[in-house]
């Protein structure tokens, strides 16, 4: 008995040293608790240290005493809830170690039947490393919250399980409508393919960078994006699925394609010019010796006839070229401050006899219309074009609204376009209800000779002219259209605030367009030159001939007589017009200048303009050349 007995103890004993070494080595603090007062029974070294206090000054004493706790009174509510529920678990509570650093700590409290008593066990973990995981978790979420870039993670099989904010900005779906459902949700049809074989892809491990492809947003928009795909990896290495990242381009595109476009006319628009430039050399000989062989024909002669029909041909080709013009933005205008209102208003009546019965014109003038600075032909041109366009895209008749107004250009502006130049805009639209336009036909519209318009119909120069006066007037040209549903074209100038300009009277004809004045004429186009030579000549001027800027310099040098005008080309080898006129205005300061051009670049004509010089615009006739020739003569006359 006694041997069973000491058995039994020397059990107790291994059983309670094993309990022992458990609660010494615990890497958990541990706390015994007398389960009526709260004193502290026992305290394991783990906790201690934490703590940093001594064991005897914990022992005996109170939980809220040791300032376990940094507050009391959570302290106390703390025990009174284990008392009366017999368990309790925080998750945070915060803890001041020996050495001042904050501690998370995980509490957990129950309470046992001890013999006749109960006590109190609570295990106590630091769980500081893993809130500070936490919160960088919590962190890192938020900052995905915030990106403007799409960020979403995707299951293995291709569901969706995370949707962050910005993707439901960018596809129209809340994250409970999307999560869960197959990544290909966003993806069109046409599309299907490649996503499947990119999926293939990631799911062998490899991610992919800032791919460019086009997903669908909830109501069926298509969305430029540049993608990126990262396989996402458990710590056990197994795959997870992964993350993609999306960034909306769709406005970087339109603006790339903007630019595209923009740089696209411009080249075709030097071309235009080039070519319109040589043709104004030759058409000033074809119209210019047509004309005076029609002079030396008698009224009855069997070629008149003949010579006219070359005469017209030549004529179109003027028409063309100066279309051509337009578009490269080379043509010779007179800007005028205008008051746009009144421009249209003035078209009215001309456009409704063209548009005809069928269609019903409206026109809404803005009110306080600012003014803007262009030719009035120019504006003419614009809005016939674009009214006669209307009117051949409702043939079976409809709607067609003018309209002008104010604009700010933040407020009005499309986003997504490039910006306008700064500054308050007139704008001034024409709406049809026409035909519309696909975006094919749309990425056409502004090119010389595009049309879709049958032979003898449309030239496709409308709108090339339209979109070159607007580009040299410093304008905007928008357009929106669907096919079936019609088309909107916004022309957008900046408003100027220099006051009207009353309407110029021409000055008279002058009444003699002949003379016996000596001219020089420096041209060094051979068939232009010999034209000149010969009306000048005919009409009675003596004519010094110079092929080249140095010979006109020399000649200028020799003559010793006076020289009422020369006559110049503006473009040509070795020396533009302008500085010949330097080198030879000191040795005849009295000499008038007049410049021609078949290459009428804005900055060419301003600048003769600006030095008081005359301009004639290639092609030249034998009555316009005669005729600027008096004016020169008859104003060098008049004092000033
Ligand atoms: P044209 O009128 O001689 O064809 P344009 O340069 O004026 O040349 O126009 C080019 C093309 O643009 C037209 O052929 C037509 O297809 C299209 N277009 C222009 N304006 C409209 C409009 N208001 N509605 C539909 N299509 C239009
Ligand atoms: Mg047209």
């Amino acid at each position: 008995m006694a041997e069973l007995n000491s058995n039994a103890q020397s059990d107790l004993a291994r059983s309670e040293m094993k309990y022992r070494r458990l609660f010494e080595s615990a890497k958990d603090g541990i706390l015994i608790l007398d389960a009526v007062d709260g004193s502290i029974l026992e305290i394991n070294p783990f906790l201690i240290e934490l703590l940093g206090r001594s064991k005897d000054d914990c022992l005996g004493k109170k939980l809220w005493d040791i300032g376990f706790f940094n507050n009391i009174d959570v302290s106390k509510k703390l025990f009174a809830e284990l008392q009366a529920s017999g368990y309790v678990r925080y998750e945070d509570i915060p803890l001041k170690t020996k050495d001042g650093r904050a501690v998370q700590v995980e509490f957990v409290s129950n309470v046992y039947a001890v013999g006749g008593g109960s006590v109190i066990q609570c295990n106590i973990r630091d769980i500081t490393e893993r809130k500070r995981a936490d919160d960088n978790l919590c962190r890192l979420a938020s900052v995905v919250e915030s990106l403007d870039d799409c960020v979403m993670s995707v299951s293995p099989d291709g569901a969706i399980e995370t949707w962050n904010p910005a993707c439901e900005r960018v596809f129209g779906y809340a994250a409970k409508e999307i999560v869960g459902k197959p990544v290909a949700t966003l993806c069109p049809d046409a599309l299907l393919e490649e996503q499947a074989r990119i999926m293939a892809r990631v799911r062998e491990g490899t991610n992919l960078r800032q791919h460019e492809t086009i997903r669908i947003a909830k109501n069926g928009k298509p969305i430029d994006v540049s993608m990126s795909l990262s396989v996402l990896k458990d710590s056990q290495g197994t795959s997870t699925g992964h993350s993609t990242v999306i960034r909306d381009i769709t406005a970087n595109k339109h603006l790339e394609a903007k630019l595209r476009q923009s740089q696209k006319m411009e080249g075709i628009g030097r071309l235009a010019g080039g070519i319109a430039h040589d043709f104004n050399n030759l058409l000033t000989a074809i119209l210019g010796y047509s004309e005076l062989l029609l002079l030396s024909l008698a009224p009855n002669d069997a070629h008149r006839a003949d010579v006219e029909q070359i005469s017209k041909a030549g004529a179109r080709a003027e028409t063309l070229t100066r279309q051509l013009l337009a578009f490269s933005r080379q043509q010779v205008v007179a800007a005028k401050v205008l008051d746009l209102n009144a421009a249209i208003q003035e078209l009215d009546m001309m456009l409704r006899r063209i548009i005809g019965e069928h269609i019903v014109l409206t026109f809404l003038p803005g009110r306080d219309l600012g003014r803007v600075k262009l030719a009035l032909g120019q504006i003419e041109q614009i809005v016939m074009n674009l009214c006669v366009n209307a009117k051949d895209a409702m043939p079976g008749g409809g709607r067609l609204l003018i309209e002008t107004k104010n604009v700010e250009p933040s407020a009005s502006f499309d986003q997504s376009a490039p910006r306008p130049k700064e500054g308050p805009r007139v704008m001034i639209a024409v709406s049809d209800t026409g035909c519309g336009m696909t975006p094919e036909i749309l990425s056409h519209l502004y090119e010389p000779y595009f049309t879709t318009k049958e032979k003898g119909k449309g030239t496709g120069l409308g709108l090339s002219m339209v979109y070159g006066i607007v580009e040299q007037n410093g304008g905007n040209i928008e357009v929106y259209s669907e096919p079936g549903h019609g088309t909107a074209f916004k022309i957008y100038f900046p408003q100027v605030g220099e006051p009207l300009v009353p309407v110029a009277v021409f000055p008279a004809v002058a009444a003699s367009l002949s003379g016996s004045e000596t001219l020089l004429l420096v041209e060094d186009d051979e068939m232009v030159r010999k034209f000149a030579v010969r009306v000048l000549r005919e009409a009675g001027y003596l004519i010094l001939v110079a092929s080249s800027p140095t010979e006109a310099v020399r000649i200028v040098g020799e003559h010793a007589g006076e020289i009422r005008v020369m006559l110049t080309d503006v473009v040509m080898p070795g020396m533009l017009g302008y500085e010949l006129v330097q080198r030879v205005a000191p040795l005849k300061p009295n000499m008038k200048i007049i410049y021609m051009s078949g290459y009428t670049e804005q900055s060419i004509v301003e600048r003769a303009l600006l030095k008081g010089a005359q301009f004639i615009q290639k092609p030249m006739g034998r009555e316009v050349l005669l005729q600027e020739i008096r004016k020169a003569l008859d104003a060098s006359r008049t004092p000033a």
